[in-house]
């Protein structure tokens, strides 16, 4: 089956070899396996359902929400000879009744559909009078809640397929899952002892690092000018940001574009082309610019702020690169930019569970923003790829900045954290780490606690940074909710016991804090 797949990527695609995981998805699907596969954007998950449907008898069933990609795909196909169509509500009543036809005639290897345009009636005909080995779904987060991009049509769809008396495999597709995500999806379609793929996150040719503690305007202004043929991307969380990083790269003489919601079709599009045809060098834009741009040359993308969760950082700064060539992606961060994105989460519709949901997903971007690991090998963990080496060309494995010993201060913290008996949230703890007279201390009794004021000489908005990079340490967690409370984890407790030294990056927030003490 295996010779057979690659004669088909040869002759069909023109590639030579498989990409990283395409190959273990292809003979899973082929050797009858219900199958989960996690590929970034780009990685290549058409062929792996596509070489499948051309092997099996009968007609496989891509079930995708996005129209255009449906109908380019359905072109490629075409054009090497496979038949294949798609129905979509992009076709006309009589287009679509044809499309039905030659379906239920068996006349095509591949049948594309939205899951909108499927009702219960037409999937059960569909179901009954087809030959169908494989149905393929991609973009299946959408089928969680958890996901970012939940669709009822879905959840729908995986009742039916629930309901199926001969029920055909089933392969998920997607580019984002976190673990619990991953489980949810494999949960929700009834997929049936899957095997699991989760490969190609590390972008190699992508260095990436945060940046802390700038003046923004003035640190952009020097690395346009130590860029100064380079193409890039910057990505601000608001319009009006937008608008004001805009104007002053204008003020500077750098020819930049702009891109956001509140622009009008005309003048989107403008930006868009003038950019990808390199006539602006630089994009300002928040993430409605993202959709369709296939631009191989972005040399950087500079993140203004930091957006709401790493899937979406992600997805961003991997606009970066495209051609393979050394590119960079830097986030400007501040602590108060959490607030930004708290705020829209407040602010936002849904429910309190998926403001929950929102909110950790703020937590983890800002541990990513935090940490000190390879921030490449903190994304692919973030996404459950394992064994992925550090980067060795991110910021953080290039510091070789001093370290400060932290451990007493570590031990201060969490002996706090351990005592407050998870019921409170970091603001809290940082409160009676300082000694605060604030009425909640009081009320609850927290200022008779022993760690009361251990941390007196530190302005309290340092020790709650402190805190937050203990958790972006992993020796606490956040709980899931929209005001969430920290409790110790197991890491904690070596460095309680005194067998373990916690060593943290001397710089920022720790120098400012130090020289607070001193003063
Ligand atoms: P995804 O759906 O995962 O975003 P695609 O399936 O559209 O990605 O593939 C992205 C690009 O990579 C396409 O241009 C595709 O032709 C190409 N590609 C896929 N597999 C291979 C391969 N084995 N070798 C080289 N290029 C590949
Ligand atoms: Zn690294």
């Amino acid at each position: 089956m295996l010779q057979e797949a690659r004669d088909l990527l040869k002759r069909v695609y023109g590639y030579d070899s498989f990409r990283q995981g395409q190959e273990g998805i292809i003979e899973a699907i082929t050797g009858g396996s219900d199958t989960l596969a996690i590929l970034p954007t780009g990685g290549g998950k058409s062929v792996c359902y596509q070489i499948p449907a051309m092997l099996l008898t009968g007609t496989t069933i891509v079930v995708s929400p996005l129209i255009s990609l449906m109908k380019d795909q359905v072109d490629a196909l075409r054009r090497v000879g496979v038949p294949a169509a798609f129905l979509n509500s992009s076709l006309g009543a009589a287009e679509y009744r044809e499309v039905l036809r030659a379906a239920l005639n068996g006349e095509y290897k591949l049948l594309y559909v939205a899951p909108e345009r499927l009702d219960g009636s037409m999937f059960g005909e569909l179901s009954e009078r087809m030959r169908i080995p494989l149905i393929a779904i991609d973009e299946a987060h959408c089928v969680s809640q958890w996901g970012h991009d939940f669709r009822p049509s879905y959840r729908q769809l995986a009742n039916w397929i629930g309901r199926m008396e001969d029920r055909p495999l089933v392969a998920a597709f997607t580019a984002t899952a976190t673990p619990e995500v991953a489980e949810d999806i494999s949960g929700m379609l009834g997929l049936r002892d899957p095997s699991v793929f989760i490969s190609g996150f590390a972008r190699e040719n992508l260095s990436l690092s945060v940046v802390t503690g700038v003046e923004k305007k003035r640190f952009l202004t020097r690395f346009l000018q130590e860029r100064p043929d380079q193409s890039g991307i910057i990505y601000a969380a608001t319009r009006k940001e937008t608008e004001a990083v805009h104007e002053e790269l204008l003020r500077q003489g750098i020819p930049a574009g702009k891109y956001h919601g509140g622009l009008g079709d005309a003048e989107r599009s403008d930006a868009q082309e003038k950019f990808r045809f390199d006539e602006t060098r630089v994009m300002v834009a928040t993430n409605a610019f993202g959709m369709g741009i296939d631009k191989p040359n972005v040399r950087f993308v500079l993140h203004w702020q930091m957006p709401g969760d790493v899937e979406s950082y992600y997805q961003e700064a991997g606009r970066a690169g495209r051609d393979g060539e050394e590119s960079e992606c830097v986030l400007l961060f501040e602590p108060q930019d959490v607030q930004i994105q708290r705020f829209l989460i407040e602010q936002g519709v849904g429910d309190e569970g998926r403001k929950s949901v929102q909110m950790s997903k703020l937590y983890s971007m800002m541990n990513f923003a935090r940490t000190e690991r390879c921030l490449q090998q903190f994304i692919v963990d973030y996404f459950g790829e394992k064994g992925v080496q550090p980067c060795g060309k991110c910021g953080n494995c290039l510091d070789k900045s001093e370290r400060l010993d932290m451990t007493s201060e570590a031990q201060k913290a969490l002996s706090c954290v351990g005592r407050m008996k998870g019921r409170f949230g970091v603001i809290m703890a940082a409160k009676v780490l300082k000694g605060s007279r604030d009425k909640k201390i009081i009320q609850f009794g927290l200022d008779r606690l022993s760690t009361y004021g251990l941390m007196r000489e530190w302005p309290e908005r340092e020790i709650s940074d402190w805190l937050y990079w203990l958790v972006a340490e992993g020796y606490m967690r956040m709980s899931e909710g929209q005001y969430p409370t920290v409790s110790l984890t197991a890491e904690a407790l070596p460095v309680l016991e005194g067998s373990k030294t916690v060593v943290r990056r001397k710089s920022t927030s720790v120098r400012r804090a130090a020289s607070n003490a001193g003063a």
